[in-house]
């Protein structure tokens, strides 16, 4: 979608730290982290937010999701998965995007 951060990033108009990428999905590294490990997971297809995420994006989100945690060794010692869905929530980018949150004990009120 024009003038989507993400969908550039997708189309590679703008540079990202990529961490995972499948036919679906692109995963990388947050540029501004709130944690010691912030990965930003989107679907390759333009949603706004989960409000028009259908149940196949979720579950392959989820599925790269795992397999990022055993990639980047959070696995075990746990992270946190947070999508931040509109205004009340500060979500600042309208396409829809998971944060996995790790690599040290979180804060009960992060992101
Ligand atoms: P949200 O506040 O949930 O909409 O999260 C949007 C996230 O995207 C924020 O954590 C930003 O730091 C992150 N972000 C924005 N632009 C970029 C970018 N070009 N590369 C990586 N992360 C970005
Ligand atoms: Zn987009």
């Amino acid at each position: 979608m024009e003038d989507c951060i993400f969908c550039k990033i997708i189309n590679r108009e703008i540079p990202s730290d990529t961490v995972y990428e499948d036919e679906n999905i692109l995963a990388f590294r947050d540029i501004n982290p709130q944690a010691p490990i912030h990965i930003v997971v989107i679907p390759k297809k333009h949603m706004t937010s989960v409000l028009e995420a259908d149940k196949e994006t979720i579950g392959t989100i989820f599925e790269a999701i795992n397999k990022i945690a055993k990639q980047e060794k959070i696995d075990e010692k746990g992270f946190r998965v947070i999508t931040n869905c509109g205004e009340n929530a500060g979500q600042t980018v309208k396409h829809l995007h998971f944060h996995i949150l790790a690599g040290s004990k979180l804060n009960e009120k992060i992101c």
